[in-house]
Order: structure tokens, then C-alpha cells, then sequence
């Protein structure tokens, strides 16, 4: 049994303003915490990745790569750590391996310490090139498991799920538990499971929506789990991660008690909540309480926050009890899926579409992308009926290949649309143009009167790019904004 001190990670430069601040936090408003946080010893500071890329482009004017390169300088002691969607890498779709291959380059390039990555569907296939070209820079490979609760998401399912995992020679594995579900009982288990089976090191990641993290921390610590993340309030707590002081207290008597200056987390707590009252746009008491419906309905708390507001824009808040109960169907359907980016906001849409219009009367493109295997192998069968049903729609059979072998090399490609732009083409630029084309675009070369745009949640025609080509026939198309992006979607009526 492990006995030295677990160990803790902040994420407040990350995921605890992305789900209590809708991801707004700016560089100049996390350089004043940086020197603080740097010495008061932590595991690692989570400081980019996830939906920050994302924020810094869209909302912020900012350049996430420069971002790092500050933030790095700013707190060189503690590893900085970010979160990889594997093959998605911080989108939303399928990158060919040469771009994810040079993402992982050029953010190690930035200093980047501990790569997280994870699939939103477990699939490990789509973790291997990401994994691989973290190790190749010399960095930390920390291979991940999305928890979530279904029929077929046992403790004996994950254990498997972890060794496949460090077949793939990762560092360590972490058990991300995106909606707060875990209960102090299975974190018990995985973690001494996992440790037993892979020998690696353990990190537990959760959110408190549910009030579970705290307990579950505890459980772990015991188990002997070698870092959790914690949060500094009010970037904390609720839909976010425990706060550092209050999984201190929780822990107080235990023998793996690790110690870390109050003092200073109350001034740094200051400093925060100065920071919390500037985004009050972003911010909402919902996402600060304790909610167990989260324990029925399973949506991640950076979700939650995003889709109350999706749905005030629908006008639809009335009917967000009906959306969220609608959601464990959808998963059923959808063959349990986990809900994390991307996953999340499809099921979401595809919930409030069977609400709207009735079950299955419009299918999203990313619902039938699910069906049709293009996010890789669900965890349990997709309905069989509906399959056939966007199968005889779309005229295309469900694919059991890797997506990302389907993609020919783009680099050089992208490199080519950066020049004839006059945009530098570098591996950076290549990346956040691959990913973010438009928001690139306006970062380099900002229009001199930019036109304001709207929050828009539903319009017709859609004013954003689409991933996937109208199909033809009665499609309709909307925009749609979930967590800050923007999908472009076709819906389809149904035939019956
Ligand atoms: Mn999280």
C-alpha cells in the first residue's frame, strides 16, 4: 500500500474555469496567480487544452500557443498538463495522424509537460497516434478512461479497458470522471484494480456536481491513487473540481495527508475571486450547487452549464427536465455512449431534437456519425433499427475501421492554404488552422469593423462551416452553438 502523501494537481487555469466560467478566463487574468501557484508544490498546474484552445480563439483574441509559451515561463517549476481528445485532438471530428502527430510536436516544443489523452468512446485506437508521438517528444503519456455509468461500464470492463491502455505504453492512467459519477466505493476498487493490474501511477479526476468528489477523493487516497486535482474556489466545487483547502480538511487524519501552504491558497483564493466577479457573464449559480440530478441524467458539468443556456437561446428552458431525462435514452440508443466532448454535445442535441420535433424525427449528422462508426467503436451496441434506418438514409454501411486510416496526410495541404493567406506555416499555425480555420483567419487578420456576432443557438441557414457535405433531399440545415462552437448540422425528416 502506498504510503507516501497523495499528491494534488490544480486545474484552476483550466478545467475550473471551463465548467464554472463557460471557459473565459483570460492570460492576463491567470498571470497574477502564476508565481503562487508555481511554488506551492503541486503535482501539475492544468493549464491548456480541453475547450481553452478553443475560448482563446473564438472569445478571447488570443493565440493558445503563445498562451502556454507565457504561462510556462510564468510557473516553469510544476509540470503544466493538458487534455488531449486523442484523434480529435481539441475538435471535435477525426484528424489524420500527421496532424496529430505534429499538435503533440509543437506543444511539447511550448513546453508542455503531461499529455491527458483521452477517447470520448474509450476506443483505444484512436488514442495509439496521439500516445506515441507524446512518448516520441520525450514527454508524459497519460492514457485515459472515461468513467461513466451504463450496463456495460463495469469495474471489470475498465480494469480490462486500463490494461489495454498500458499495452500502449503509457506513464501513468488516469480515471476521468467528466460528470461527477463516481462514488467513493468504485473509486475504491478501480484504483486498487488498476494499480494491481498496470503498476502505474493513478490520478483521479472528477467534479463535484454531484457532491461525490470529495468522498470518492478520499476513497481513493486510501486505495492509494498518486494525484487528484483539485480546484481553487470559486473556480471550484459544483460543476468544477474540489477546492484545494476543502479537500485538505477532508483528508486531515489520514496518513497520506499531503500538506500545501494555506496561506497561500486563501491569497490565491482572493486573487480568484476577483477574477470569478469580472466573468459574472459567464458565470451561474446553478453551476455552483450540489446537484444529484446529475446522478440520473449523467451530463457532464461543462455541458450542464452550456446547454442551460442552448436552451434559453431554443427557448426551450422550460422543457430542460424533459431534454436531460431524454438523454439515458439517446446513450441507450447510441450504444452508452460516455458524455464528454464530443459525445456530450451530440447526445445533447440529439436529446433536444427528440424533444422538439419527437423521437427520431430528426437525426443529427454527428447522431448518424455515432451510428455509422465514425467516432470509432461504441461500448455497446447501437440500436439496430436505427442503424438500418440511417443506413438506408444516408447510403452508407456502418465502418468498423479506424476513422483516422480513412484520412489522407493534410499537412503539407494546410501548410499551402497558410502561404497563399500570407499566414506564417509553421506546425503551430497548421494545427489551429486544421482545427479552427475561421477563428484563425480572424486572429491574424482581423476585419477592421467586425460585424457582432450573435449567440445564435438555431438558425437557418446555417452562417458556420459544416463538417460533413448536405446530404441531398428535404435536409434542413441549422447552426447550432454548443460549448462555444458552432456545429453545423443537417436534419433529416424521418420516414416511417
Ligand atoms: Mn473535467
Amino acid at each position: 500500500m502506498k504510503t507516501a502523501p497523495v499528491v494534488f494537481n490544480n486545474t484552476v487555469l483550466r478545467d475550473g474555469h471551463q465548467s464554472l466560467a463557460a471557459t473565459r478566463m483570460t492570460t492576463a487574468q491567470m498571470l497574477p496567480a502564476c508565481a503562487e501557484l508555481d511554488s506551492l508544490g503541486f503535482g501539475a498546474l492544468e493549464t491548456w487544452g480541453g475547450a481553452t484552445i478553443d475560448s482563446c480563439l473564438r472569445f478571447l483574441g488570443e493565440n493558445p500557443f503563445e498562451r502556454l509559451g507565457t504561462l510556462k515561463q510564468a510557473a516553469p517549476k510544476t509540470p503544466q498538463m493538458m487534455l488531449l481528445r486523442g484523434q480529435n485532438i481539441v475538435q471535435y471530428t477525426s484528424f489524420p495522424d500527421d496532424v496529430v502527430e505534429a499538435f503533440v510536436a509543437a506543444t511539447a516544443a511550448r513546453g508542455l509537460d503531461i499529455f491527458r489523452v483521452f477517447d470520448a468512446l474509450n476506443d483505444i485506437r484512436n488514442l495509439r497516434t496521439a500516445i506515441k508521438a507524446v512518448k516520441k517528444a520525450g514527454k508524459h503519456a497519460q492514457g485515459t478512461i472515461c468513467y461513466t455509468l451504463s450496463p456495460v461500464h463495469t469495474v471489470a470492463n475498465f480494469l480490462t479497458l486500463a490494461e489495454d491502455i498500458a499495452a500502449l505504453g503509457v506513464d501513468s492512467i488516469c480515471i476521468k470522471d467528466m460528470a461527477g459519477l463516481i462514488q467513493p466505493e468504485i473509486a475504491r476498487a478501480l484504483v486498487t484494480g488498476i494499480k494491481e493490474r498496470t503498476k502505474l501511477p493513478v490520478v483521479l479526476h472528477s467534479h463535484d456536481t454531484a457532491g461525490l468528489a470529495a468522498a470518492s477523493y478520499h476513497a481513493a487516497t486510501q486505495a492509494g491513487v498518486d494525484w487528484i486535482d483539485t480546484s481553487i474556489a470559486p473556480f471550484a466545487n459544483g460543476t468544477g473540481q474540489p477546492d484545494t483547502l476543502r479537500m485538505l480538511a477532508v483528508l486531515e487524519g489520514l496518513d497520506r495527508c499531503p500538506s500545501y501552504d494555506r496561506t497561500k491558497l486563501v491569497a490565491l483564493g482572493k486573487h480568484f475571486e476577483k477574477v470569478y466577479a469580472e466573468l459574472g457573464k459567464f458565470t451561474s449559480p446553478a453551476n455552483e450547487k450540489t446537484d444529484t440530478a446529475t446522478l440520473v441524467y449523467q451530463v457532464p458539468g461543462g455541458m450542464l452549464s452550456n446547454f442551460r443556456n442552448q436552451l434559453k437561446e431554443q427557448k426551450m428552458d422550460g422543457q430542460l427536465e424533459q431534454v436531460l431525462a431524454e438523454i439515458p435514452y439517446v446513450r441507450e440508443c447510441l450504444g452508452w455512449i460516455p458524455l464528454v466532448t464530443p459525445t456530450s454535445q451530440i447526445v445533447g442535441t440529439q436529446a433536444m431534437l427528440n424533444v422538439k420535433f419527437g423521437r427520431w424525427k430528426n437525426i443529427a449528422q454527428p447522431t448518424a456519425d455515432v451510428l455509422l462508426g465514425k467516432y470509432g467503436r461504441t461500448p455497446g451496441p447501437v440500436y439496430a433499427d436505427l442503424l438500418h434506418h440511417v443506413e438506408k438514409q444516408s447510403g452508407l454501411k456502418r465502418s468498423e475501421e479506424r476513422q483516422a486510416d480513412l484520412l489522407p496526410p493534410r499537412l503539407p495541404k494546410l501548410k499551402e492554404e497558410l502561404r497563399a493567406k500570407g499566414f506564417p506555416d509553421t506546425d503551430e499555425m497548421a494545427v489551429l488552422h486544421a482545427m479552427f480555420p475561421q477563428e484563425l483567419d480572424k486572429l491574424l487578420k482581423p476585419a477592421p469593423a467586425p460585424a457582432p456576432a450573435a449567440p445564435v443557438a438555431i438558425t437557418t441557414p446555417a452562417s458556420a462551416p459544416v463538417a460533413a457535405p448536405p446530404p441531398a433531399g428535404s435536409a434542413t440545415h441549422y447552426a447550432l452553438t454548443v460549448e462555444g462552437r458552432t456545429y453545423g448540422i443537417d436534419v433529416q425528416e424521418l420516414q416511417s
